[in-house]
C-alpha cells in the first residue's frame, strides 16, 4: 500500500494498536448480516441458517445481528433467506452508526449518504417503519440500487430523493428530529493489501477532496436539524482531515448552536478522538 498512507496511520493510531489496524488490511473478514426485522424473526433465521450449515456467531450488542466465517459468503448471499430480503449482509461496524443515532418510531429522520442503503434500512426496521425516513443520494446507479433494496426489503416509511446532499438543508431547515451523515469519504478502513483497486487512487489530494465535500455536507446536515436534534457524523476513513477537522470546522462556525455528546460503544477497540 502507499508508503505515505502507512506513514500517515503511525502518525494517527496509538502505537499499541497499530499492528491490530495493520494486520486488518490483510485479515479475510468475517461476513456480517443483519436480520430484517420487518420480515423475518431472529429466531427463525437463525434455526434456518444453522439447519442449512451456516456457523452463526451471535454479535453480543445487537441482538438482530450474526456473523459467519469469511469461506461462507458465497452461500450466505446465494441463501433463500438472503434472495428474499429476509436478512441483509451488513458489517457490523456499519450497524453502529443507526444505534447511535437511535431513531424512535413515528420521528423524521434524514440519512444524507445513503446508497446502497444498509443504514437506512436498519433504521427503518429500528423505527418498526414508522415515522418517516428521507433517504438522499446523488449517483444516479446508486440511488437505483438504493431504491431498489427499500423496495425488496419492505421499509415503505423511506422516501428517496436524489439530490446533492449538500442541498438539503437550504431546502429543508430544521424538518428532522435525527439526521445520520455516513459521509462519502476517502474508504481507508475498507483497503485490502492484496487488493490494489482498493487503494491504487488514494492520495492526499482525495483525501482533502472529500473533506471539503464532507464539510459542504455536515452544515446542510446541521440546516436540516430541529432544535434538539441529534446528528451523527460517521466514516470508514482514518484522516483526521475526514473525521476530527471537520466535525471541528462545523463546531467553530456554529459554537452556540452545537454540543458533542460523549459515546457509548458496545465494542472494545475504540479510540477516542485525537
Ligand atoms: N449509508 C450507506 C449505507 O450504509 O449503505 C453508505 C453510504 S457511502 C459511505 C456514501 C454515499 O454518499 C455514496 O453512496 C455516495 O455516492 C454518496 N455521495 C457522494 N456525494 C454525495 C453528495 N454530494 N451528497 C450526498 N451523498 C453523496
Amino acid at each position: 500500500m502507499p508508503v505515505e498512507f502507512t506513514e500517515r496511520l503511525e502518525r494517527i493510531v496509538p502505537a499499541a494498536a497499530l499492528s491490530d489496524v495493520l494486520a486488518s488490511f490483510d485479515a479475510p473478514r468475517p461476513v456480517g448480516f443483519r436480520v430484517n426485522t420487518l420480515k423475518a424473526e431472529v429466531a427463525q433465521i437463525r434455526a434456518e441458517l444453522q439447519a442449512r450449515g451456516f456457523l452463526l456467531q451471535k454479535l453480543s450488542w445487537y441482538e438482530a445481528a450474526f456473523q459467519v466465517p469469511p469461506e461462507q459468503r458465497r452461500s450466505l448471499c446465494a441463501s433463500e433467506a438472503c434472495e428474499q430480503a429476509r436478512i441483509y449482509i451488513q458489517d457490523p461496524s456499519s450497524m453502529l452508526a443507526p444505534l447511535v443515532l437511535a431513531p424512535k418510531p413515528g420521528e423524521t429522520v434524514l440519512d444524507l449518504a445513503a446508497a446502497p442503503g444498509g443504514k437506512t434500512l436498519q433504521m427503518a426496521a429500528m423505527m418498526g417503519n414508522q415515522g418517516r425516513i428521507s433517504a438522499v443520494e446523488p449517483v444516479r446507479p446508486r440511488f437505483f440500487r438504493l431504491r431498489n433494496n427499500l423496495q425488496r426489503h419492505g421499509a415503505g416509511m423511506v422516501k428517496t430523493y436524489r439530490l446533492d446532499g449538500r442541498a438539503v438543508g437550504a431546502k429543508t431547515p430544521g424538518r428532522f428530529d435525527r439526521v445520520l451523515l455516513d459521509a462519502p469519504c476517502s474508504s481507508e478502513a475498507r483497503f485490502t493489501r492484496l487488493d490494489p483497486t482498493s487503494w491504487r487512487y488514494w492520495s492526499l489530494r482525495k483525501i482533502g477532496e472529500a473533506a471539503r465535500k464532507q464539510r459542504g455536507l455536515l452544515e446542510s446536515a446541521f440546516r436540516a436539524l430541529k432544535p434538539d436534534g441529534v446528528l451523527v457524523y460517521c466514516t470508514c476513513a482514518f484522516a483526521p482531515e475526514e473525521n476530527e477537522m471537520a466535525v471541528n470546522a462545523l463546531l467553530r462556525k456554529h459554537p452556540e448552536e452545537l454540543a458533542v455528546e460523549p459515546l457509548q460503544l458496545p465494542i472494545a477497540n475504540v479510540q477516542p478522538g485525537m
